[in-house]
């Protein structure tokens, strides 16, 4: 059996032996405990015929124990100084396809074709760079990529983000946005002391399920998203107060939202905060007719 590289010794190992200096820009926390990885990979259902996409492979410390478990990894890592290290830790797997991008820039779906074709499905697993978190989690899920599962570590105040419910102080647009695309259920705490180094933040891992279809019946989405975003724009003022701040303001506009909010039966003395999903489309529905 070949030794974990998500322990403490064999980490400073492989940094040492290459003179890696880790960078905190690029949120390279790696992790140094098998067990939070054993659990993810048995919450994720991970079989042989299961292809994995990884997001930031770091060293590898993730990547090596989906290999075993998986049918074949595709691993996205933008810093080109891990790709020789990665290269040499992982030399003992033949299923590990190692993409040197930013997976925000990738062609993920051309990556799919070529190395998963013969895979039933494709899933996310990541221990994710925390400074761009959200932005990685809206791409995949607006992409239009066949994945249906998510299973990804983030700091822990954006998975409370991710599963708050309306009037909560975690409560926000993108609460809205996960909602809208996914079913999100918390799999588990992680300490900061599972990391090297320890980030200074709490993590959680989130399990994410796409739906079929959103959760409510948008024709555009960008419009949707400009209506809920707009309801957060200023924290614990009204609705009207926040849409006349992101449109045009003034009497004309004033009237306007007004009517809208009429037609939707929203009080315009709610606070957006305090506005459900389905509140959200009741919105979205009138202004959709206001504006054709
Ligand atoms: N998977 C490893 C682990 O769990 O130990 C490393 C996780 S570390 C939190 C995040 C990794 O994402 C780093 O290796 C970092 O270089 C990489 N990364 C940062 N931004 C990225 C991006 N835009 N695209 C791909 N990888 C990125």
């Amino acid at each position: 059996t070949i030794k974990d590289i998500a322990t403490p010794t064999r980490t400073n190992e492989i940094l040492k032996k290459h003179g890696l200096v880790l960078k905190k820009s690029l949120g390279q926390n790696f992790l140094v405990e098998s067990n939070v990885i054993q659990q993810v990979i048995r919450k994720a259902n991970i079989t042989k015929q299961t292809a994995v996409i990884e997001v930031g492979p770091g060293i590898g410390s993730l990547t090596e124990q989906l290999a075993r478990t998986a049918g074949h990894v595709i691993a996205f890592e933008i810093d080109q100084r891990l790709i020789p290290i990665l290269n040499d830790t992982l030399s003992p797997y033949d299923n590990i396809t190692l993409i040197n991008e930013d997976i925000l820039e990738a062609d993920i779906s051309a990556a799919i074709e070529t190395h998963l074709a013969e895979f039933d499905e494709v899933i996310v697993v990541a221990n994710l760079p925390y400074y761009i978190t959200t932005p990685i989690l809206m791409h995949f899920l607006e992409s239009g990529l066949d994945i249906k599962r998510y299973y990804v570590m983030m700091q822990k105040e954006v998975g409370e983000r991710i599963s708050a419910r309306p009037g909560t102080k975690s409560y926000g647009s993108l609460s809205i946005a996960i909602d809208f695309y996914t079913e999100a259920r918390t799999i588990q705490d992680v300490p900061k002391t599972v990391f090297m180094p320890p980030p200074n933040v709490d993590s959680i891992i989130i399990e994410l399920i796409k739906r079929d279809t959103p959760k409510v019946d948008v024709e555009s989405p960008e419009v949707f998203f400009k209506l809920t975003r707009g309801g957060f724009v200023q924290r614990r003022k009204t609705i009207l107060n926040c849409y006349q701040t992101i449109f045009e303001n003034g009497k004309k506009e004033k009237d306007a939202i007004r009517r809208l909010l009429a037609a939707a039966e929203i009080e315009e003395n709610r606070r957006g905060e305090s506005l459900s999903i389905e509140e959200y489309y009741r919105i979205y529905k009138a202004y959709q007719l206001q504006n054709t």
